[in-house]
Parts: C-alpha cells; structure tokens; sequence
C-alpha cells in the first residue's frame, strides 16, 4: 500500500524514533509499505519518520543509481553492495571510518530541492535486517550517504540541519515555503 510521505514543517520529521523490540506482523507490513512508496517516489532511502511513524526503521535501495556507485564491505572482504538489496535497517548503529566527502543529496520530505551535504565518506553500519537478524557491514558511496541521512531521520535530523550557511540561506525562501504549505495543508486536516 502506497503511504502518505510527509513533508518538511509536519511534526514527525522531528521526532527521534523508538526502537523496535519486536518485528510484529504491522512492523513487516510497514516495511513492505514503505518500499512501495519508496520505489514509487523514485526515492534510494526512506525512514519511518518520513510516513509519520516515530520508530527506528529505514529501508533502502541503491541498485537504479548506476551513476552514483556503492562499495561494499563483508566481513573485511570486497562485495557487491547489490547482495545486501533491498536493505531493511532496524535500530541502526553507524560509526565512520573515514574523512568527510561532500555530495549531493536530495529528500522525499523536501521535493526539488537539492544541495551539498558533507558527510563521512566511509561508515560501518549495524543493525537488524528484515527478518530481525543482526547485519553488520562497512560501506561507502552513495550506499553510506543514504544510509547517514536515513540515520539522520530517525534521530528526528534532517539535511537541512546539515548543509552549511550559506547553502542553507540560499535555499531558504523555498525552505520557507515548503514549510508554509505544510502547515497550511495540517490545520485544514483538523
Ligand atoms: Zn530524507
């Protein structure tokens, strides 16, 4: 079932998810959700946050970005970031590994607009998988990225918390008015 994506001024962008002790059948169903919208929305990562839902689940999918690689990293051994697709991420930990690189990125939340965003180019990621079973890997690329700024999201962050002054402030008039609609949009529902 395809889900409403919430944009930037809605409240549950801001909210820090919960974790997930349990992957309850409406847990599963969310997940199956959440990669129709995503895939729908031409989207490589979305977080629950970004269908309202408060918890610390994300789902990714970089396999259409053959412009933007991934690298991959198993039990030390080189591997095809595509193994690991469709990716669920419950409760996620994230470490870097390595320096900052900047790229661009662009949000669900935040239709057409698009900025620099520098993060850590390298990152080991653990988490449970779909299935509720521990993952653990090292990635790069755009897989590390996606995976920073769904992280991001469930701790209630979002890319405009990221990009640096000048970035911002250039941005702002249509940050402004994104946000303006979105509220108009939530008062008109109550
Ligand atoms: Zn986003």
């Amino acid at each position: 079932m395809m889900l409403e994506i919430v944009k930037y001024g809605h409240p549950a962008l801001r909210k820090k998810g919960e974790s997930i002790a349990a992957l309850t059948p409406e847990i599963k169903n969310l997940i199956v959700d959440m990669f129709e919208t995503m895939a729908e929305n031409h989207g490589v990562g979305l977080a629950a946050q970004q269908v309202g839902v408060a918890k610390q689940l994300a789902v990714i999918d970089v396999r259409d970005m053959t412009d933007r690689p991934s690298t991959l990293e198993l039990d030390g051994q080189p591997a095809d970031p595509a193994t690991i697709m469709p990716l669920v991420l419950i409760n996620p930990e994230i470490t870097p590994v390595s320096e900052p690189v900047t790229g661009p990125e662009g949000c669900l939340s935040f239709p057409e607009i698009f900025a620099d965003i520098s993060r850590p180019g390298m990152v080991d990621v653990k988490a449970l998988d779909g299935k509720g079973k521990p993952i653990a890997f090292r990635c790069g690329g755009l897989l590390a990225r996606a995976i920073q700024h769904e992280k991001d999201h469930l701790n209630g962050v979002l890319f405009i918390d990221r990009m640096d002054k000048k970035t911002k402030a250039a941005l702002q008039p249509e940050l402004d008015a994104l946000h303006a609609i979105t509220k108009a949009e939530l008062s008109q529902k109550k």
